[in-house]
């Protein structure tokens, strides 16, 4: 596997121990499959309660059954997952980032006792419901309202573009509370209360192998007890986004790196004009352009797990690590797919599905063009968003 710079010589025996359980995991249970689940839109769940056993949801987090990991141990996690399919990574990034995370950080005590360890064995599905059908980049426009009664809370909005709302058993759902001056809050809501249904988004041509949906909540009534009683306003759902974000800037260079092994393997293997085609000086400028970026990119990735691991990361950081290196994965898949001919345009190969997932990955949890206008306000002291 790609590591031109001896990364992982550093790398300590837990971080060793995470990265190989991962990578034998996709081996062993999907590597064979992804293709077709691809193909099938459909999402192995299955594998839910396995990936929980083997402590792929927010391990990085301590206690309640996380086991506190490295941020790089949790960092090559995402890259492994990715390396198979943006649709397994996103359900460890969802399920750990943006559900466990906020529990876990501004829960009750009596939610996270109820739902860390469910979660985190998967033996319990969670989404994050941000996005609505007219406010995407703009979430802080959010129209669903939450309007206290006694000692509840009635919902009332749609969230769309969730991933796994279909077979989640409880949503995070950010909601503008109207009793306190529309203030953001998260609300933990179960989909089996009454009001709430999650329907699939069919017919995508990106991220086939993870399960999409909407949330629609009408008069659903929660306890104000499902309120994450420690956080109020954007902080609470961009501090999520941060989190997942940090693990997607991981997550995209196991995809690119797989796109580049498939390409070195073809290239050497593959004969035209009486010779592999790698023999050619065009297919070598391809892999070491490849390899060049996916180092790059690892530098930066491997430079953020030491900022965040002392404290020091900031989001900005984070937008650059993101928007850099989902563009390389989307740019280098799409080489890769080149190198291979006709045969790169079929599922028996990984590099189109990889470009076909990157077109999401650009463009969930905040776009290139948003992540761009963070590092442009971040340098000039100058928002450019309006
Ligand atoms: P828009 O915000 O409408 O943007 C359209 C275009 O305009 C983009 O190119 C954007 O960059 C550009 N644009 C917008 N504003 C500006 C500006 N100020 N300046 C310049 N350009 C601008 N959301 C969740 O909450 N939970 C999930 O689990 C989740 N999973 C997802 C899974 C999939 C498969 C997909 C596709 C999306 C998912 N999302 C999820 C939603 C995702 O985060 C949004 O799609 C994303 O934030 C962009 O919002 P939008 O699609 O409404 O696009």
């Amino acid at each position: 596997m790609l590591d031109y710079v001896g990364l992982e010589a550093d790398l300590d025996e837990e971080e060793r121990l995470i990265r190989d359980t991962a990578r034998k995991f996709v081996e062993d249970e999907i590597a064979d499959d992804i293709g077709d689940h691809f193909e099938a839109g459909t999402f192995p769940t299955d594998l839910i309660p396995k990936m929980g056993e083997l402590g792929f949801f927010a391990p990085n987090l301590e206690g309640y059954g996380s086991p506190n990991v490295s941020e790089t141990a949790y960092g090559l996690l995402m890259q492994e997952l990715e390396a198979c399919d943006s649709g397994l990574r996103s359900m460890a990034s969802v399920q750990g980032a943006l559900v466990m995370y906020p529990i876990h950080q501004f829960g009750s005590e009596a939610q996270k006792e109820e739902w860390l360890p469910a979660l985190g064995q998967g033996e319990a599905v969670g989404c994050f419901g941000l996005t609505e059908p007219e406010h995407g980049s703009n979430p802080s426009a959010m129209e669903t309202r939450a309007e206290k009664d006694g000692d509840e809370y009635v919902l009332n909005g749609s969230k769309t573009w969730i991933t796994n709302s279909p077979i989640a058993d409880v949503a995070v759902v950010w909601a503008k509370d109207r009793s306190d001056d529309d203030t953001v809050r998260g609300f933990l809501v179960e989909t089996d209360r009454d009001g709430v249904t999650t329907n699939k988004i069919d017919d995508k041509l990106s991220l086939r192998a993870s399960i999409t949906g909407e949330i629609s909540l009408q008069d659903v009534r929660v306890p104000e007890a499902n309120v994450l009683p420690g956080v109020e306003g954007m902080k609470g759902p961009l501090s999520c986004l941060t989190q997942a974000r940090y693990g997607i800037a991981w997550g995209a260079i196991g995809a690119a790196r797989d796109c580049f092994e498939e390409a070195r393997a073809y290239a050497t293997d593959r004969e035209q004009f009486g010779g592999p085609i790698a023999q050619f000086q065009l297919q070598q400028q391809k892999l070491a352009e490849m390899a060049t970026q996916i180092t790059t990119s690892q530098l930066l990735a491997y430079r953020l797990a030491e900022l965040k691991e002392r404290g020091d990361l900031r989001p900005q950081h984070v937008s650059m690590a993101k928007r850099n290196n989902v563009r390389m994965a989307r740019d280098q898949s799409r080489v890769a797919r080149e190198m291979l001919g006709g045969n790169g345009i079929t599922t028996d190969y990984s590099p189109m599905r990889h470009m076909a997932n990157m077109e999401t990955v650009y463009t969930y949890e905040g776009t290139h063009d948003i992540h761009t206008l963070i590092l442009g306000e971040d340098l000039t002291g100058i928002q450019a968003y309006q």
